[in-house]
């Protein structure tokens, strides 16, 4: 049942019609081959080490994969957002970091299959998200003056935002970090024992996402002390938040969603597969 999801989806609602009147400009659909500059000096570490357990129980049904390899119009979720780190010539290295005992399942589904310029590098993960990230950093060099870190269940991120957020940091000599991230749009609420308890002022809030990008030594530095005082962050950004560091946010597309419960599952799928059908097996976001 493994392709279950690799479906024909012949809706009566064609979901991304409605999607696609929204996409930035810059979402381009045309294949971008992959490409690496001479001069790459970005490291990307690509998070895969989750369980799932939130998607788990419902599409275990389907399938006993973890949700990064869920294949979806044509590719395991990992693949896609793989490729769009492949067509960036800044990114010299990709660092997946996923169960050591999957690195045979993952080289054979995620890697080898498709044909990446990029030198692709297994990392272990750990038991939290963020130990996973501090083990895929500890395979980048001192070669990559930056290293930027993504969810791998985030296939929807196209190249235009990972090489913007990237500039964006380059071009921010007192910046530590830039972080892709939209304006909250639902009203927050505080709760405590289901009782509302304020409503703070919503324009002050972003939601965050990945890509994050950070210089490498100022991520190494915000890695080791928040082990050092045992936090536990969210993301990477708020480690080096607490250090001091300067995070720049990117505003980023709403349309960068994370595959974590079912819902998200038909939203990928219905734009995946709208994509193929328009372009064939050859395209890319
Ligand atoms: O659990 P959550 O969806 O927030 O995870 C975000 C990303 O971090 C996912 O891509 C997941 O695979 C990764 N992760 C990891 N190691 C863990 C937990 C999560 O690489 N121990």
């Amino acid at each position: 049942m493994a392709d279950a999801f690799d479906m024909d989806l012949d809706t009566p609602v064609n979901l991304f019609d409605r999607l696609k009147k929204n996409q930035p400009e810059n979402f381009s659909m045309k294949k971008i081959p992959g490409v690496v500059d001479d001069k790459a000096d970005v490291a990307a570490i690509v998070l895969a080490g989750g369980t799932g357990s939130r998607i788990a129980a419902d599409l275990r049904d389907y399938t006993n994969k973890p949700k990064q390899l869920i294949k979806m119009s044509g590719k395991p979720v990992l693949t896609w957002s793989m490729d769009s780190f492949d067509a960036v010539g800044q990114i010299g290295c990709i660092v997946v970091v996923c169960p050591e005992e999957d690195f045979e399942q993952y080289i054979n589904e995620v890697v080898d299959p498709f044909a990446f310029q990029t030198p692709v590098l297994m990392a272990p993960s750990g038991e939290s998200r963020q130990e996973s990230a501090f083990s895929g950093l500890d395979f980048v060099t001192d070669q990559f003056k930056y290293v930027l870190i993504h969810d791998g269940a985030r296939p929807l991120v196209p190249p235009s935002i990972i090489k913007h957020i990237i500039n964006v940091l380059k071009g921010c000599p007192e910046c530590d970090g830039a972080v892709c991230a939209h304006p909250a749009i639902d009203t927050l609420k505080v709760v405590e024992d289901e009782m509302i308890v304020g409503t703070p002022d919503r324009s002050a809030f972003w939601e965050a996402q990945t890509p994050q990008v950070f210089k490498t030594k100022v991520y190494r530095e915000a890695h080791l002390a928040a082990l050092a005082d045992g936090f536990v962050g969210s993301d990477g950004s708020s480690l080096v938040e607490r250090i001091g560091g300067s995070v720049k946010v990117v505003e980023g597309k709403r349309n960068n969603i994370k595959l974590t419960v079912p819902e998200d599952y038909l939203i990928l799928a219905s734009v995946l597969h709208s994509l193929k059908l328009e372009h064939g097996s050859e395209f890319d976001l």
